[in-house]
Order: C-alpha cells, then sequence, then structure tokens
C-alpha cells in the first residue's frame, strides 16, 4: 500500500459520501434494534427494543404540531432558526453555536466523518453506542473499545492512552447507552484538557434528562473543544417525529456543515421548540421512568437476577445463557427486548416502558429463564 492510498481512499469515501454516491451507513438506535432480530413483529408485541418513550409527545408538542401539519405546504425556514434560538436561550449558549437537524444521529455521524479518517482514531466505550463505530470504519479510522471502569464509567486515562496522538474523536454517552451509567464529570474534564490538538470530544447527552447529572453544555460555552449531542427522540417521545439539536463553537459546527441538507420537517420543528417551552415536562417524566425503573430493580433484586444499575431509561439485565437465546425467546412472547453486545453476550438491554408493559415483561422473562 503507497503512503497515499488511505488518504485517497478517505478523501474518496467522503466525495463519494457528500456527492451521495455511496452513502455512508447511517445507522439509528431504530435500525441497530431492528438488525438484532429478524422476522415481522407481531402488532400487539411490547416493544421494549430502542429505547424509546411510550407516552410519546407531550402535549404541548401534539398542538404544536397539528397546527404545523396544516401549514405544512411550506418549508418554514424561520422556524429552524427558531428552534436553534429556543435552543440556545435555554441551554445559555449563542445561537451562533447550535445547529438544528433531524435527530441527533445526523450529527452524530458528520462528526466522525469531518473528524476521524486513517490515523485519526475514533474512541468509544465498551459497551457503548454503536453508530459512531460504524461510521468511523466507513472513513477508515481506526476505532479504539475501551471497557468500562468498574463504576461502569468511561474510562478517561484508557481511552487517552489508547489513542495516543492518533485521535480524532473521544465519544462519550453521558449516561451511556447500553449500561445507562454516568461519567464523573471529572473525568470528562480531564478527557477535555488532555486530549491531543485537532481532536474533539464528541459528548451524547441523548439520555441526559432522565437523571440530575450536570450537562457539560458550559465546556461549549467555555469555547472547549467539544460537541454536546441532544436528541428530541427520548424523554420528549419524538424518536419517529425526528428532531436533534448539536451544540458546538461555530468554527466546530461549520466543520459539519457539508455532509448533508439537515433540513427538518415542520413537524419535528414546530414539535421541538413546544417541547423545550413546555414547562415541567422533563421533571415529570424523569419522575415516571424513574418509578418504574426502581420498580423493576427492586423485582430484580427479589428474583436475585443480576442487572446493572441504571440511571436511565434502560437497563442492562444479565442472563445466565446467552442474551440473544433469551432474546429470540423472549419474542415468542411477543416482547421485543433489546440487543446482546459482542463483550457482553450474557446481557440483553430493557428499556423501560409503561408498567403494563413491564408487568408483561416480568411475567415472560420469568417464564423465559426458568424454562
Ligand atoms: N445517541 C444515542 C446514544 C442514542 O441511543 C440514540 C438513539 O437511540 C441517538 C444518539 C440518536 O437518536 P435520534 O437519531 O433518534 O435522535
Amino acid at each position: 500500500m503507497g503512503p497515499h492510498e488511505p488518504l485517497s481512499r478517505r478523501a474518496f469515501a467522503r466525495a463519494a459520501a457528500l456527492a451521495g454516491a455511496l452513502p455512508v451507513p447511517v445507522l439509528t438506535e431504530r435500525a441497530l434494534a431492528q438488525m438484532s432480530h429478524a422476522g415481522e413483529t407481531p402488532p400487539d408485541a411490547v416493544m421494549l427494543n430502542a429505547n424509546e418513550n411510550p407516552l410519546g409527545p407531550c402535549a404541548e408538542a401534539l398542538e404544536a404540531m397539528s397546527r404545523a401539519l396544516r401549514a405544512g405546504g411550506r418549508y418554514q425556514f424561520g422556524e429552524t432558526l427558531r428552534l436553534a434560538q429556543t435552543a440556545a436561550r435555554l441551554g445559555d449558549v449563542p445561537a451562533s453555536h447550535v445547529q438544528s437537524f433531524a435527530g441527533s444521529s445526523d450529527p452524530l455521524h458528520r462528526v466522525v466523518l469531518a473528524f476521524c479518517g486513517p490515523g485519526r482514531a475514533f474512541v468509544t466505550a465498551d459497551p457503548g453506542y454503536e453508530a459512531g463505530e460504524r461510521a468511523a470504519a466507513f472513513v477508515q479510522a481506526p476505532v479504539h473499545r475501551i471497557p468500562l471502569t468498574q463504576e461502569y464509567a468511561h474510562d478517561a486515562e484508557a481511552m487517552l492512552r489508547a489513542a495516543g496522538r492518533e485521535a480524532g474523536v473521544f465519544y462519550i454517552c453521558n449516561p451511556n447507552n447500553p449500561t445507562g451509567t454516568l461519567t464523573p464529570r471529572e473525568a470528562i474534564e480531564h478527557l477535555v484538557r488532555s486530549k491531543p490538538a485537532g481532536s474533539v470530544v464528541l459528548i451524547d447527552e441523548a439520555y441526559i434528562h432522565f437523571c440530575e447529572a450536570p450537562t457539560c453544555m458550559d465546556m461549549v460555552r467555555d469555547g472547549r473543544d467539544v460537541f454536546v449531542l441532544r436528541t428530541f427522540s427520548k424523554i420528549y417521545g419524538m424518536a419517529g417525529l425526528r428532531a436533534g439539536l448539536a451544540f458546538a463553537r461555530p468554527d466546530l459546527l461549520d466543520r459539519i456543515r457539508p455532509y448533508g441538507t439537515g433540513f427538518l420537517p415542520v413537524t419535528g420543528m414546530a414539535g421541538a421548540i413546544a417541547s423545550l417551552e413546555a414547562k415541567g415536562v422533563v421533571a415529570e417524566r424523569r419522575g415516571y421512568v424513574r418509578r418504574i425503573r426502581e420498580d423493576l430493580m427492586a423485582w430484580l433484586r427479589q428474583k436475585r437476577i443480576g442487572f446493572v444499575p441504571s440511571v436511565s431509561n434502560k437497563i442492562m439485565i444479565q442472563t445466565a445463557r446467552p442474551g440473544r437465546e433469551i432474546t429470540a425467546a423472549m419474542r415468542e412472547r411477543k416482547v421485543i427486548i433489546g440487543r446482546s453486545w459482542p463483550s457482553w453476550p450474557n446481557h440483553v438491554r430493557v428499556t423501560i416502558g409503561t408498567p403494563e408493559e413491564m408487568e408483561k415483561f416480568k411475567a415472560a422473562f420469568l417464564d423465559v429463564i426458568s424454562s
């Protein structure tokens, strides 16, 4: 392989992706959840596999979206700006530091395409959310998967060591998907302070609203080399409606702009603005999910089933046989649970559903593990 070959292949992959010739494999939780099982899903199945919110959009968002539908013959460019301005005001950052997207998978992929490549590694946790590393593989970037610490946090020191000077993106999902566990603020600060020049820390706060952990938005405000991602798919229950946000310094946002149009549907924009402005929705939903999660964790303890204590809307539950067998058996009982990770083959990820859904889960799970 000649010295210039990796670079030209990377340039080709990027140019092709930009020209639409070779689509970047954009993987979302929906796609990853779907890929992990085969066959039709019965319409009355309990869906606990994609970390969705069974409550759906809040009343304010529903109202705003039904108004937006009627005006849907217009592009409504002004709404894109209004979403960014609303998010900036509430996140206490300048409007120039926010860009809206149709979900946060889009900016997640863009950051990887812009900052990774041969010799510019993607560094992530194991187990961690897989979408970024798939995009990194597409641009032939080295991928370093670093096991979580004993407390299930990202191991900042090991992540820095693994990449050396060759880092492109350090991906921190806080709380983590799939474990629902937190990385202490000091570890993230250490990473941001110590990472090599030219690399960025991608802080994915898709699940931050489910817990009381501090956001890293202040790092954006302070001009650090970070992107913070938020999605409306989780606490706000708008996964199918599509809205998300990237927060970063304007020069960093400029780097990810060329990778697509980034248009949002007007329903997504209207619902996102109304969700951000709605009073009490986050606290109410956080409490709702916490109560159901705590009930599930108490039940697991009582049944002596191992699990990783979670602060999020999903739990990793230990299985005595390969998780994929449990997932298949649960499917036969019309309860669709999440996947296992190659490094944790004896765990399955289970999303928190409604109390009724979790009762169905418990009955089916007991049946499966005792058969
Ligand atoms: N980041 C993480 C960690 C996720 O789990 C998800 C979805 O499940 C996303 C980002 C992106 O979600 P969306 O594209 O629906 O906003």
